[in-house]
């Protein structure tokens, strides 16, 4: 037999690294655990990728997929709709913060962060604004890899293979306030200042080339940036006083991550665009969706007008079905609320680590956090990139999967480790990952 990736192409990942080593396999997962093809059980401190929030293992919303899939496997939303995406949208719709009643089915990610940007232009050349093109987002924020997405994202390493990328991109400060030192101790002065940043680039590039503003609620890549206070509502501010689109990309931050569900509602501002995916069916078909607001469909209503885009899988009918079939999981058992019952006794857990050498900083909302590892916590300083390769890859990533913990150590910004388990765990689930995290972490100290 040959070996697993001799033709499986694995995603972002050093095909060289399972050449003569086996891949992790994972055959089976149960709430908020999945076991891999040697039987060995791990908890899942990243609900796969920030994806499976209901849990593992829910039979009811595999049996949605396959009553849907024996009455109507497929149409497609192309001058045609069927009943689930129907009622999908409505839900979405109810559930959206304000005026986003209009909800635009994608696959994934990627792709209703790529339809909004598109939206966003045709939009304003709709209004008779055609020169509005350009997008600000934030440093080292991940918003996708499709050639427009990944113009909005912010990480240099991943976007250099493919250049020349879609012009237009253009880049702020994000928000890690551990790495502002100029700011002292002042999150409010911070946030103003970052925020603000957005209208200087807005000034800088022309009002009147830029179109849209895309910010995640907490941001990802960097591990965990929640906003400092106000920081949203100085962005509103600015983006309507330029007639720029604040597209609030949550695609990790929605459905119940942050304990509402919408990031937006949690950090209390009114997007013009949401984009989402991944936990809206919590992971059992791939769906995602660009929610805009009424002002912005409104051009396309009137006579031989139509927004010029579709995706084929886009509001999938089994997704749909997935999808209302997850809702009413959320509804039934109060995620969004049982996250918030339970955040503090997760960032509790979490911030026992501090103790240790090596965690600097432990940032986040909800179920959503960043651990960042120092070298030296009273300076802050960060490893270098041979300590962080050796750190990292070399040793954290396997040890914590060998500990039972799957979760994610990222250097894309500064090494972090990110957690966002499935919305079921709770106290016993937070004392394991703090374990775990505890003997893998001191071991990692010891080496260095
Ligand atoms: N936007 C954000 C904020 C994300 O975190 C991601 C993926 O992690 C994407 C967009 C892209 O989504 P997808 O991988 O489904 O295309």
């Amino acid at each position: 037999m040959g070996n697993p990736t001799d033709h499986l192409w694995l995603h972002f990942t050093r095909m060289s690294s399972y050449r003569d080593a086996p891949v992790p396999t994972i055959v089976r997962g149960d709430g908020a655990y999945v076991w891999d093809s040697e039987g060995r059980r791990l908890l899942d401190g990243l609900a796969g990728l920030f994806v499976v929030n209901a849990g593992h293992g829910r039979t009811e919303l595999a049996e949605a997929a396959a009553k849907q899939a024996s009455e109507l496997a497929y149409f497609p939303l192309w001058s045609y709709a069927h009943p689930t995406a129907i009622e999908l949208a409505e839900r979405i719709a109810a559930l959206a913060p304000g005026d986003l009643n209009r909800v635009f089915f994608t696959t994934g990610g990627s792709e209703a962060v790529e339809s909004a940007w598109k939206l966003a232009r045709a939009y304003f050349k709709r209004i008779g604004k055609p020169t509005k093109h350009k997008v600000v987002s934030r440093d080292i924020a991940y918003h996708g890899t499709t050639m427009g997405a990944l113009a909005i994202t912010g990480l240099p390493g991943i976007k250099a293979d493919f250049e020349p990328l879609v012009p237009g991109g253009i880049k702020v400060p994000n928000t890690n306030f551990y790495r502002a030192p100029e700011h002292g101790d002042d999150p409010v002065a911070f946030g103003r200042w970052a925020a603000d940043e957005i209208g200087r680039a807005i000034e800088r590039e022309g009002p009147e080339t830029v179109a849209a503003v895309f910010l995640e609620p907490v941001q990802n890549a960097g591990g965990c940036f929640p906003p400092p206070p106000g920081y949203f509502e100085r962005v509103r501010e600015i983006c309507d006083a330029y007639d720029v689109l604040l597209v609030s990309d949550e695609v990790i931050c929605s459905w119940g991550r942050l304990g509402e569900y919408f990031g937006a509602q949690r950090y209390g501002y009114q997007p013009d665009i949401i984009t989402t995916a991944k936990a809206l069916t919590s992971g059992y078909s791939p769906l995602g969706a660009m929610i805009a607001s009424d002002r912005l469909i409104e051009p396309f209503l009137h006579g031989t007008e139509s927004f010029g885009h579709g995706i084929t899988f886009g509001g999938h009918p089994v997704s749909c079905a997935v999808a209302l079939a997850n809702l009413e999981i959320f509804a039934r058992e109060e995620l969004t609320g049982r996250v918030r019952t339970n955040e503090s006794a997760f960032r509790g857990s979490l911030e026992k680590l501090y103790d240790l050498p090596i965690v600097g900083d432990i940032r986040g909302d909800g179920y959503f956090y960043g651990i960042e590892l120092v070298k030296d916590k009273a300076t802050r300083e960060s490893f270098d990139d041979a300590e962080s390769e050796r750190l990292l890859r070399g040793f954290l990533s396997g040890a914590l999967f060998a500990a039972g913990l799957y979760c994610r150590a990222d250097d894309r910004g500064d090494p972090v480790i990110q957690l966002a388990p499935p919305l079921i765990a709770g106290q016993a689930e937070f004392d394991e990952i703090e374990q775990i995290l505890r003997a893998v972490l001191s071991e990692a100290w010891q080496r260095l």
